[in-house]
């Protein structure tokens, strides 16, 4: 999932009251115990921007294996810290699900801190973040900075939202955090597949098919039956950017069929069973039907999506909560129903292309 969006969502929701409950900043994250050595770090509340994914690590005999590089180098400096809580054996591999920066803008700590540690990512995810699709990061300071200023006026007026008043100081910390953020590229390169032996312990860092990227990665734990998703699975309004539907629905089957304890979506909440990864799969298959229909008749993108209605989904997924509901629309249902447009033209889904604006 990426920034701009989450900015795109803070312009549109001027209406919305302020929420009570967030105290913290932005990148404060919690430890939470899944099985004897394995650990979750989450961000409460997904809905939250700039959204932040949730991180898992697993103690070995001597060494550390970390998935997911968090969002900015504050989020992995503040996870190194919780590995340290629990642990003083270094950090050997890093694996990020796939390009979107909150799960790899925190390389730069692990690398910084592990000079030895490896950066484990899909080849796809390699290009992606040697290439343009990345090139927002440097694209968004002095955007956020004109945005801070233009809120910051507002504020000195008196006329900013409560809203955008609760939201300004993340976004400082995002524009200070991108600021002083180096892309760390993978060194370790995993296409299919690669197993890490650990005693009896065997960690699977698998490529199960192009879904919400073209290189996402997913974890699985055999023996502690915990299996993690990266963004395939978004927890409760799901991600639709730059994504490849018909691939997606076949990955999701492939999910599915891990007999998993735990699922660990990309953001959210925990799962126990795989209920949510069909509903996800259901959303992706009458997307795709209805946007087929229209451009079997031709339809232009801005004419698919007018017919498109997702009601029944949106008050599955989303409920009556009003930001949720326009977070579904911003970050599902605009860019899902462009790829899928494109898919059905057989025309090609380019990372980073347009996903601003859907
Ligand atoms: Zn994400």
């Amino acid at each position: 999932m990426r920034v701009l969006t989450g900015i795109v969502t803070v312009a549109l929701c001027l209406g919305l009251p302020a929420h009570p409950a967030w105290a913290d900043d932005v990148y404060t994250m919690a430890l939470r115990t899944l099985a004897p050595d394995v650990y979750l770090i989450q961000r409460p509340d997904p809905l939250r921007e700039p959204v932040e994914p949730n991180a898992l690590f697993i103690v070995n005999a001597t060494d550390v294996v970390v998935f997911e590089g968090g969002g900015a180098p504050i989020v992995a400096e503040r996870s190194i810290a919780l590995i340290r809580s629990v642990t003083d054996k270094p950090v050997s591999h890093v694996i990020n699900s796939h390009w979107h920066g909150d799960h790899n803008l925190g390389n730069q700590a692990y690398r910084a801190e592990f000079p030895d540690v490896r950066i484990v990512a899909h080849p796809e995810t390699l290009a992606a973040m040697t290439g343009t699709p990345m090139a927002y990061v440097e694209r968004y300071v002095p955007m956020l900075t004109d945005l801070i200023e233009e809120w910051g006026a507002e504020q000195a007026k008196g006329t900013l939202s409560p809203r955008r008043a609760e939201l300004l100081p993340s976004i400082v910390l995002m524009r200070d955090e991108l600021a002083r953020t180096t892309i760390v590229p993978p060194d370790l390169l995993v296409s299919d597949r690669l197993v890490l032996e650990r005693g009896d312990r065997e960690i699977h860092i698998l490529h199960l098919g192009r879904g919400n990227t073209p290189g996402d990665l997913v974890l699985w734990l055999p023996g502690e039956r915990i299996l993690a998703s990266g963004d395939l699975v978004v927890h409760p309004v799901p991600y639709g950017f730059g994504s490849f539907p018909l691939d997606w629905i076949a990955t999701l089957d492939r999910l599915a069929g891990f007999d998993f304890d735990l699922l660990v979506p990309g953001h959210g909440a925990v799962q126990h069973d795989a209920a949510y990864i069909r509903r996800l799969q259901a959303l992706l298959t009458e997307v795709r039907r209805q946007v087929g229909e229209s451009v079997s008749k031709g339809y232009d993108l801005e004419t698919t999506r007018a017919k498109l209605d997702l009601s029944s989904f949106i008050d599955e997924f989303a409920g009556d909560d009003a930001d949720a509901r326009q977070k579904f629309d911003n970050w599902w249902t605009q860019p899902i129903s462009r790829s899928a447009w494109l898919e059905a033209r057989g025309e090609p889904i380019k990372q980073g292309a347009a996903d601003e604006t859907g």
